[in-house]
Formats: C-alpha cells, structure tokens, sequence
C-alpha cells in the first residue's frame, strides 16, 4: 500500500533540460514518490528519470563529513581504480572549519605566489542559477581571473558559439512545445526519446496531428520510427549534408528573400559557397540520395513553418560551429524564425546548463552574456561587484585541464562536476587532477574527481535546496527544498559564501532570494523577474526585461539581439573529423547518453529503479560487426584507441551502421572517456565526442 505523505513540495526534475515540474510526496525526511505538476513544458508528464530517480538523495554512500586527505594517503594517481569503501584509506573526517580553513588558504597561498590564473573553478549545470552565479563571481573576484566553466563546454558551447555570432543570442528561438505548431520539425543530432524524453513526447503527438518530421542522424534513434522522412547520414558528413540542401534552396528558387533583404546580412557570400554542394555531388560523401536531399530542402523552405531542434549529434565535433552555422543560415534565408513554430532549438541537456551559462559560468562572458573584454561592460561588473577585474577570458574546460598538467594552473575548486569521468581523454584529465597542487570538489558523493581532492565538502542534493533553474525553453523555474541534506552535509550557497569570505570577501546571502535580486540587477533578461512571482507562477519565461511584462516564449519576431539588428551568414566547408578510422584503429566510436542513466552516473547509478534497469557497462555494436568479432550478445569486448582502453559487455543493436560503435559514458568500470579525442572546435572549445577511432577484441 502507499504510504501517506506528510508533505508535498512542489519542484522540478534535476535531469534534463526539458525541466518537467513535479512534485515531491515526503515523510520523515524521505521522498516516497514523485508526480508531475502542470508545469509549461511537460504537462504532469514525466520520464522514467523524473518518476523513479530521486533515491539517490537518501544513498548511503552520500557524503556526510567534511573530509581531508590523510598525511599517510597513497600518492594521487591518475591511473586510480576508486572503492568508495575503502574511503578511510585516503581521507580522514574534518570539523568545517578545518576543512574550509584549509580549502580556503592553500587556494590563496597559491594565488598570492603565482597569480590568478594558477588558480581556477568548475562550477554545475546542475546546480541553481544562484549557485552558479555566486561561484563564478567568487573566481572573478576572489581568484581574481576569469578561469571559471562547466559541463555547457562538453555539450553546446559550439552551438552557443554559433548562434550569438550569427542571430547574437545563445538560447533557443522558440520552445519545445512549438513542435505542436510547426507544419515540418527537423531533428538533427538528437535522441529526444532517450536525453529528452518528455520533448519526445510532444515531438510524437505533433506528428499525429499532422507534422511532418524529419530525422537526421547516423544513429537511428527511436524517433525515427516516427519520422516522414529518416535521413542516416554518415558519421562526420554534417556540413555536406546540409550545404547541399541549402544548395537545392537556392537553386529552385525557394528562399525568402524579402526575409533576406530585410532581417539578415553577408547572403551573398553564403549563395556562393553552396554553390559547389549540389546534392549529386554530395550524396556520395553523406551517403542519402540527391533526390532525398532536395525533397526535404523543398519541404523545409516551403512549409508554413518549419522548426529545427538539434542535440550533441551537431555539437560535438571539431566542425561543431560550423554545423551549427548551416542549420542558422537554413532558418535565415527561408525566413523559418521568428513566428510561432518555427525557429532554432539546440535541446539543453543538463536541467540548468542554460541557466548556469546565462548565469556566468563560463570563461568569456560576465552574466547575460556581456563579454569580460569589452571595457565598458567590465567597468560595470567592477562598480557592481566593487573590484577590480581580469580583462582577459579565462581557460575552457579541457584548456585548464592542458595547464594544470603543465603546472599553470596549480589550484582547483570544483563545484559538482565530475571530469575524471566527463572530461575527453579521462586519463589525462586524470593525471591533471592528481598533478594539481591543491584540489577541493564540494559534491554530494565521493565521486571519481572527489577521490583525488585535497579537501572534500559534502554539499546539498537537489531536493534539500531551494533556487530558480533556467530549462530549454528559457523558462526560469523554481525549486523547492523538500528535505534536510543528511549528517552535516550543507546547503552548496552557505560552503561557497564560506570560501569566499576566507578568501577575503564580505559575502552574506542568507537566502537564495537575495542572490536572485542581484542578478536581476546585472542581467537584463531576468530583470523583470521577482522571486515573488516564481513563488506564485512557479515559471516565467526570459526575455522579461520589466517587471509585469509576459515574458517571450517565441523571440526574434522583429528584429535579432545583434547591433545592427540583422542575422549574418557564415558560410562553412567540409572539414573532417580530427581522427579518422585507418588500418590499425578501423571502427568510430560514438559516446553519449542512455536513457536510464544521467551522465557520469554519480546520481541515477545510486538510484534503486534505475540502476536495476541497466546495471552494467554496454557497448552497443552492429550485428555484423559481433558476427565478424565471434562475439555473442553478451559477451565482452575491449574497445582500445590511442589514448587508452576499456573492456564491457556487447549488445547487439543495429541502430548505428556497421563500423560504429556506441558507449554510454556513465560506467566507472568502463570509462569510455578514457578512449576519447580531447581535440577541439576551434570556435566554441567543444571537445569531439562524437567521432574517434578505436578497435575492438573479443574478450
Ligand atoms: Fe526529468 Fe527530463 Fe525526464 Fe522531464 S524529460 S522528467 S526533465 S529527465
């Protein structure tokens, strides 16, 4: 029988960026259960994620001690092989402040004797808007440099790259639920049914009512089952896709060209480079039918409205801004933006990576997006913040991880992020990590990263933390504290402000609420926004430049957020992948996401159901790719590429084609990272994931 709850609290989910409210069932400091709410992007809908993965809160592997590491600790390898069991052998428990004092005053012995910019900061997409705010302004100001990132640098910061340059906005045009308006969707690179599963849902009930979908990816994904037309292009040939239908737009004579002469600039030289992409010429090197490409070039630039949401499938190549690039110019010069259903939609995959970006956590920008070299726009962050402030942009993720081997970076402040396991080429980053001089990571578990800290601060979960999350739509949400965070774990708002007070500044939020106004009062986007209203609404959706104003689910209508107000063009060519299958190393390895589990697995690898459901390390490997290995469903394969390897269990499944093979990369036991290519985009510092070569053996 249920048990009856005490208490409900309403909140939202903590994994992807679809950002399905719910509500938490709770009694005696437990979660029993968790519903949907009506909120404006899932309608009481929730994935398998958001119903069943939330024990993880109650795990008793959570961190509940500050803790330090032990004079007598083993030497920090990169190398390591981590049991959480036998934690005692490395750290020993500490008081706070013990461990704050520490954490604190090795991080500033370090800037005084070599600068600020030997030390830096990763913050969390997971994490509150509040969070991330707070902890980029404490390395902007407490460090004193702009070296501070997260996890948007390994998803879409190749999109974000893109987009502000050509349309001058990182976010999304139009929200998910405007599929449920477009006459044609397109998606390119993503696996909604798996990462977004409740967008899935909508994308399906669109088609039912007469949306025409097209899918693009050398994956097939579930979604294409449902797709008028399912385009399996081959691995890396994105551009030449792509430019091809553009090639077939401008030669039928389907562009918009009022939209053109009126809204957009540098057509011109765009018209030009296509030029050589005609869809015969193409379809050899992206492997679908030149009549494929222009029937469904012809339906995109002629429907009503036509809408593009895309995933890590575009973003995570060295040609990622450039993939990017193409599906902006589609939009631009078939006037497909700026009405209902229509629109750019890069699908955000953590549930705040859009709201931790808006926020600043991200080396380039101040918050809004507002550039640390501009002087005008530093003079103000100075006066707000009452510092002075590095004019110079700040190290990515892989870059610090590059001078921290390199003893440039000597110090880390890691906030819920887990690189030994996220980071490309994890042997690497492993080894940078263990090399650095003094590593404290504040999480809820002693995770892969927290093995090789200096100091560990057992911070607050999702549920026992009340802050506002910015989903896909750019709709800013509140979530609500429904538990107490267990043993002296705390709440990560009160560990950082204690950082930053050792580090000399006189901070003292006692609530997220007062975090909030002072960013309301550095963010336009948000200005409108009070915390009073998200308690009533629950979400509003940015732009909401005044207070009262509706807020802008659709943007763009009249005009782009660019100085001159116009979209550009920026042509692109085909450049191929950093490292391409050859004799010793014939097979792609592709890396992402299942639906059970949620990225590094620190959390839904802890949870009951999900765990159950997929307990063990996978390769997914083409038939008759296991037929020509002698290897049965089941049985184990070692995958091995230049940079290290891993050996897990095979699983026949014909969605990529043969030659491919795909790993989630939440297995530990299996860190797939450690065989992937840490080069680079060389716009948005995106890492490529999705392309590397490996072998494989039985066995
Ligand atoms: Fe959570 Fe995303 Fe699933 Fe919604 S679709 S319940 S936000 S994981």
């Amino acid at each position: 029988a249920l048990q009856e709850a005490e208490r409900q609290v309403p909140s939202v989910c903590p994994y992807c960026g679809v950002g399905c409210q719910l509500t938490y069932h709770v009694k005696d400091n437990r979660i029993l259960r968790v519903e949907g709410r009506d909120g404006p992007a899932n309608h009481g809908r929730l994935c398998v994620k958001g119903r069943y993965g939330f024990d993880y809160a109650h795990h008793p592997q959570r961190l509940t001690q500050p803790l330090v590491r032990r004079a007598d600790a083993p030497p920090k390898r990169g190398d390591f092989t981590m049991d959480p069991s036998r934690w005692q052998e490395v750290f020993r428990v500490a008081t706070w402040e013990e461990a704050l004092d520490l954490a604190a005053s090795r991080l500033r012995e370090i800037r005084d004797a070599h600068g600020p910019r030997a030390l830096a900061g990763f913050g969390s997409a997971k994490g509150s808007n509040e969070e991330a705010y707070l902890f980029q302004k404490l390395v902007r100001t407490g460090f004193g440099s702009n070296n501070v990132d997260h996890c948007t640098r390994l998803c879409h910061a190749s999109s974000v790259a893109a987009l502000l340059e050509g349309i001058g906005s990182g976010a999304v045009s139009n929200p998910v639920m405007d599929v449920l308006q477009a006459e044609l969707v397109i998606v390119i690179g993503a696996n909604p049914t798996v990462n977004h599963p409740v967008a899935a849902t909508w994308i399906k009930n669109a088609v039912r009512r007469g949306t025409k979908l097209v899918v693009c990816d050398p994956r097939r994904p579930d979604l294409a089952r449902h797709a008028w037309r399912y385009l399996q292009f081959k691995p890396d040939t994105d551009v030449a896709l792509l430019n091809a239908m553009m090639h077939v737009i401008v030669h039928e004579g389907l562009v918009d060209a009022d939209f053109i002469a009126e809204r957009t600039l540098d057509y011109e030289a765009l018209r030009r480079n296509v030029e050589g992409y005609a869809p015969e010429a193409m379809a050899p090197v992206c492997g679908i039918p030149a009549e494929t490409i222009r029937e469904v070039a012809r339906a995109y630039a002629t429907s009503r409205a036509s809408m593009i949401l895309w995933g890590m499938g575009v973003s995570q190549h060295v040609h990622g801004t450039d993939n990017v690039r193409c599906l902006i110019a589609l939009a631009l010069m078939t006037g497909q933006v700026g009405r209902p259903g229509t629109g750019l939609h890069p699908l955000r995959g953590q549930n705040n990576v859009q709201g931790a970006s808006d926020a600043g956590l991200i080396p380039m920008m101040y918050p809004d997006y507002q550039r640390v070299d501009a002087p005008d726009v530093r003079e103000r962050f100075e006066q707000l913040w009452g510092t002075k402030l590095d004019a110079r942009p700040g190290l990515t993720v892989v870059e610090v991880m590059d001078a921290a081997l390199a003893g440039q970076v000597r110090g880390m402040y890691i906030m819920g992020e887990n690189p030994a396991m996220s980071d490309p080429d994890a042997n690497h980053a492993r080894e940078a990590l263990a090399a650095l001089e003094h590593l404290v990571v504040q999480d809820i578990f002693l995770t892969e990263t927290a093995y090789l800290a200096d100091v560990v601060l057992p911070a607050s979960a999702f549920p026992e933390k009340t802050g506002t999350f910015t989903n896909t739509d750019r709709t800013v949400q509140l979530g609500r504290q429904a538990l107490t965070p267990p043993g002296d774990a705390r709440q990560d708002l009160w560990i950082i402000q204690q950082m930053a007070r050792r580090l000399g500044l006189d901070w003292d939020h006692a609530h997220p609420r007062e975090v909030f106004e002072e960013m309301r009062r550095c963010m336009p986007s948000i200005a409108g926004i009070t915390w009073e209203r998200l308690e009533r609404e629950h979400a509003v959706t940015y732009p909401c430049p005044e207070e009262g104003a509706p807020g802008q689910p659709v943007v763009f209508t009249d005009r782009f957020p660019t100085p001159t107000g116009r979209g550009r063009f920026v042509p692109v060519d085909v450049i191929p992948a950093d490292e391409r299958p050859d004799d010793e190393y014939p097979m792609v390895l592709i890396t992402g996401r299942q639906l059970e589990h949620w990225h590094t697995g620190s959390m839904t690898r802890r949870t009951g159901v999900l765990d159950a459901l997929e307990p063990d390390p996978v390769a997914l490997v083409h038939p008759l790719d296991l037929e020509r290995l002698g290897v049965a469903p089941g049985g184990i394969i070692t995958l091995q590429s230049r940079r290290g390897e891993v050996s897990l269990y095979a699983r026949a499944d014909d969605s990529s084609p043969p030659g491919a093979v795909f790993v989630p990369f939440c297995y530990y036991e299996a860190a797939i990272n450690k065989l992937t290519n840490p080069a680079l985009d060389p716009y948005g510092k995106i890492p490529e994931f999705k392309y590397c070569a490996v072998r494989v053996r039985p066995g």
